[in-house]
């Protein structure tokens, strides 16, 4: 396939924001894709070579490919810069300095998809000395056998930038239209790629097998699984009133972990799908102990323990586990137990589809209790009154709440749905619950904050329906010094507010939506200045925000939803009634 045919169809989706429009711009695309071309061309949508938990980035930073642009243009490194810091977006640039150059276009080869392909795969795997030298070299080669816009769209999957235009769930859509599929021939695919975490396979077996292969996918140890979500109700009546009996989980406030096992090989993975086997060697060797099957994937909450005084230590402590640096220092320190809640997978047979009792049972009867790796504690309920002292006794132990689960209901891979609905303690606010947002700008500091550049941050929940974040907050407390610096570090300024962000408030400075927070807030209210619920509501807002938690354990797109702020509100509304 000729790469032109990508960038046609990428010109076209940029004059549209309409999400329909998008995905059939891309359904086009699709149809037109050979068998052999669709795994790369949906890895290179997504901004990969390899699916995201590979852990493979592109990995050429921005002045190396400049340092391209200029070898093929003929412009100087400096005059790219200079470009650069008018445009603010590379990918811009490269079309510019493409566009002014003067070198004939006639003995161009034309550009194929496998060659773009191909090049960045080999930018992505070379390291070692010579390899800077070799990178340039790779992606020169490409640029100097594109056209101006190919350019750019290559430009803007090396600086990971291609997929704000689309996400993933539209690639799905438009896979899906392609074949002409159906509804649910649409959820038989997000459920495929929500087992597999792996998109290019995913349509693979698509074109290759049609959509009766699509449903027989199931987990393969070593591809992460999408998590099952928990949804909110107000108090334990109405969890009662939804489910009748069902079982009440401690809710340790730990992290969440999946658990791969094959051939005694053993990986870790964390709650978006990234390798965290290398951080826990301590949950490593319990699995060897513990854990008795050949092939097993489960999942449980890690949560630091202090065996002396028998006591959950908190969050804050927890989380010092998930680095990279010092791994069996801080494995000694802070020793974590492991709390399994869930099996999803057990030698050859795929567990998410059966009924949560069975699941449990299995779960029980494969890992044996020991020291670091302990099955949930749980009890079965049957009114409100019994779930609520079970509740106040979680709290007592220093847990954040309880889940109640669903006894029939399968495991909802990828999804947050009543199987699970969470009970968490309100302090003192009217929503039961925190908010985690995505910034999507900052206001300069005041005061001592003036020297740290970000003083207050602008945030927004997700509208999953249009892929667009709304915004719900202006963040002014909570930091600490050491949050603020990080802040200053790692938000990624842009010239202009990114196009999947809706906004009235104008932020000093629009950042590239990719950091979530925790917020807790008094409570959700009507305002007419932020976006969120904008139609439904004429806008939401939180009141007296503050800070709780820097989520690098969450994906922007699992930022709270707009539909779940509308729902949290209206659970609100009846609260006070
Ligand atoms: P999310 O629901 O998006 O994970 P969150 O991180 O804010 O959001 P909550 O929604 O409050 O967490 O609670 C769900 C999370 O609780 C799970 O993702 C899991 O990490 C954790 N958890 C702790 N104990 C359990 C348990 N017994 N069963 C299931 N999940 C548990």
């Amino acid at each position: 396939m000729l790469f032109q045919e990508v960038s046609d169809s990428f010109e076209k989706t940029k004059k549209t924001t309409s999400r329909l429009e998008i995905t059939s711009i891309l359904a086009g695309l699709f149809k037109k894709t050979k068998t052999a071309d669709i795994k790369r061309l949906c890895y290179l949508l997504q901004g990969v070579v390899q699916p995201s938990f590979a852990g493979i980035e592109i990995g050429m930073g921005e002045k190396l490919a400049e340092r391209s642009v200029s070898l093929t243009t003929g412009q100087t490194q400096k005059e790219v810069e200079e470009d650069y810091k008018k445009t603010g977006d590379l990918s811009k640039t490269t079309r510019n300095a493409m566009q002014k150059r003067k070198q004939s276009s006639l003995t161009k080869d034309d550009l194929t998809l496998e060659k773009v392909f191909d090049n960045l795969y080999k930018i992505s795997t070379t390291s070692g000395s010579g390899s800077v030298e070799m990178k340039i070299k790779l992606l020169s080669e490409l640029l100097s056998n594109a056209r101006p816009e190919e350019a750019e769209i290559i430009m803007k999957i090396i600086t990971g930038k291609i997929s704000s235009g689309f996400a993933e769930q539209t690639i799905i859509s438009a896979l899906n239209e392609s074949r002409e599929g159906s509804k649910e021939s649409q959820e038989e695919l997000e459920r495929a790629y929500y087992l597999t975490s792996d998109l290019g396979d995913v349509a693979e077996v698509l074109f290759n097998k049609g959509f009766e292969e699509i449903k027989k996918v199931k987990p393969v140890p070593f591809k992460p699984i999408m998590p099952a979500l928990a949804e909110r109700l107000a108090n334990a009546e109405e969890i009662i009133k939804k489910l009748g009996e069902c079982v009440a989980d401690y809710k340790y406030d730990g992290f969440r972990l999946q658990v791969h096992l094959k051939n005694n090989e053993i990986q870790i993975f964390s709650r978006r799908q990234e390798r965290m086997t290398h951080m826990f060697p301590d949950l490593i060797e319990a699995v060897k102990k513990q854990v008795k099957a050949k092939e097993i994937i489960f999942e449980g909450e890690a949560i630091s323990f202090d065996e002396k005084n028998q006591t959950f230590l908190p969050f804050q402590v927890t989380i010092t586990r998930k680095r990279k640096h010092e791994v069996e220092k801080r494995s000694k320190a802070i020793p974590l137990r492991l709390y399994a809640f869930d099996l999803l997978y057990l030698d050859g047979e795929d567990y998410t589809k059966k009924k949560y009792v069975e699941r449990r049972k299995k779960l029980e009867e494969t890992i044996k209790e020991g020291d670091k790796i302990h099955l949930s504690t749980q009890k079965m309920v049957k009114t409100a009154e019994e779930l609520d002292r079970y509740f106040n006794e979680a709290l007592k132990k220093g847990l954040e709440g309880v889940i109640a689960k669903d006894l029939n209901a399968p495991y909802t891979v990828g999804a947050r749905k009543f199987a699970w609905i969470k009970l968490k303690k309100s302090y003192e606010s009217k929503i039961a619950d925190t908010i985690d947002a995505t910034i999507v700008g900052y206001y300069y500091g005041k005061g001592k904050r003036t020297k740290l550049g970000v003083g207050g941050l602008l945030t927004a929940v997700y509208d999953n329906k249009n892929e667009k974040f709304k915004t719900i907050a202006k963040l002014g407390t909570g930091f600490s010094e050491e949050q603020l610096e990080w802040f200053s570090k790692n938000l990624k300024p842009l010239k202009e507010k990114p196009e999947n962000v809706e906004s009235i408030l104008k932020a000093n400075v629009w950042v590239e939506p990719l950091i979530v927070v925790t917020i807790k807030a008094d409570e959700i209210t009507k305002s007419t200045i932020h976006t969120c619920a904008f139609k439904e509501e004429q806008g939401l807002a939180l009141r007296f925000p503050r800070l709780t938690q820097i989520r690098t354990d969450k994906k922007p797109s699992d930022s709270t939803t707009e539909k779940e702020v509308i729902e949290m509100f209206r659970m609100q509304s009846e609260k006070q009634a």
